[in-house]
């Protein structure tokens, strides 16, 4: 089995994604076939354990403060909410729950001791559990991985040139800091991107790219189409196609072959074809729930329709690797620092998105 290549172009990736389909769609599910059961997809649930007020402004998020949309925050929840959530997942096939905050970075404090509460109940339903909740110190990533945590989520989102265009409260580099913080405990990363926010082909690449020469690779890529909420500056994005999505896919299974390729937002806008084409091409996780984090997704019962009809089986968990142990608070190592890192706020300026609104109108 070829291992993984850490040096792929964005000429290279660019040339995959550009192939005739059905050469592509071959090509991703050979690979697919030859890492990963073809007939096995993970269902995950997204929680999201504190909605709305983030000060950060991402243009395609609504929990953005500063976006005027119809969202409906809550403050974090507690964790008898989420052991209860949690397992009802586990309950309707979700082998993983992922808990977002709408956080710009963790701070440490009474908060973040909950969230580390949660990780431990979860771990010990014996589910993989992710986070998503900004950016994160190398000292909060340990405390995290001592929790029990499996997997931390911290998305591109798109290329380096494009980032700019979407958020300009942090830099790609934070992000990247941020994983490099992941990788320096066992806690696997989870980082993907969003497809439809006016990016180009070269774009998608460069997002590829700088995934795929990650080393090692994430263990897991969500590839989410853009959900244009009202109230955003990309409310009037058009919608992806299908086939722009199975493209995205099926050439993140070719660079990344070892990876769970996660079909994220946007699935309420595929059809069943459509998605059935997607896990062919090598999408292996899709998450359940009526939402996803605040937009919407299809409702449990029609992905386990989907299911029986296309024979796949619902993934175990810890599959790809172990179950973390779990470290009580009060055998805990690490001290709660009460860092404030320095992140970057590169050319702070909202007009960024207010630009990209307008370029997105023009373009109706
Ligand atoms: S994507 Fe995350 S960081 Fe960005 S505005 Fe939304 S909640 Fe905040």
């Amino acid at each position: 089995m070829a291992a993984a290549s850490h040096n792929w172009t964005q000429k290279e990736i660019l040339a995959i994604y550009n192939k005739p389909l059905m050469e592509l769609l071959y090509e991703a599910a050979t690979v697919h076939r030859l890492h990963h059961n073809p007939n096995t997809v993970q269902v995950s649930t997204l929680l999201s354990v504190k909605t709305g007020g983030c000060p950060e402004d991402c243009g395609y998020c609504p929990q953005a403060a500063r976006y005027h949309t119809n969202i409906e925050g809550n403050d974090l929840m507690s964790v008898t909410q989420v052991k209860a959530q949690a397992l009802r997942a586990k309950a309707s096939g979700s082998s993983r729950v992922c808990m977002g905050a709408a956080w710009r970075n963790v701070k440490d404090g009474a908060e973040f001791d909950q969230v580390l509460e949660m990780v431990r109940t979860i771990n010990k339903l014996d589910m993989e559990v992710c986070c998503t909740l900004g950016m994160l110190t190398k000292n909060q990533a340990k405390r995290l991985a001592e929790a029990g945590l499996y997997a931390y989520n911290h998305n591109l989102d798109s290329s380096e040139t494009y980032y700019k265009e979407v958020i300009s409260t942090r830099g790609f580099e934070d992000r990247l800091k941020t994983i490099d913080n992941v990788r320096k405990t066992n806690v696997t990363v989870c980082s993907g991107g969003i497809i439809g926010m006016g990016e180009t082909e070269d774009d998608r690449a460069g997002m590829l790219v700088a995934l795929s020469t990650l080393n090692p690779q994430p263990e897991s890529v969500p590839i989410n189409a853009l959900v244009a909420v009202e109230g955003t500056p990309l409310e009037h994005q058009k919608p992806v196609s299908i086939w722009e999505m199975v493209r995205m896919v099926a050439t993140t299974r070719i660079v990344m072959p070892e990876t769970q390729v996660r079909l994220s937002a946007g699935r309420t806008q595929m059809s069943q074809e459509g998605q059935a084409l997607c896990f062919f091409a090598g999408a292996n996780s899709i998450f359940a729930g009526d939402k996803l984090l605040t937009t919407p997704n299809p409702d449990v019962s029609e992905d386990m329709e989907l299911f029986k009809l296309l024979g796949l089986n619902t993934q175990k968990p810890f599959i790809k690797k172990m179950q973390p142990e779990t470290v009580e608070a009060e055998d805990s190592q690490f001290q709660d620092l009460g860092e404030k890192p320095k992140w970057s706020r590169p050319e702070h300026t909202i007009e960024r998105n207010e630009s990209a609104k307008e370029k997105a109108k023009s373009l109706k």
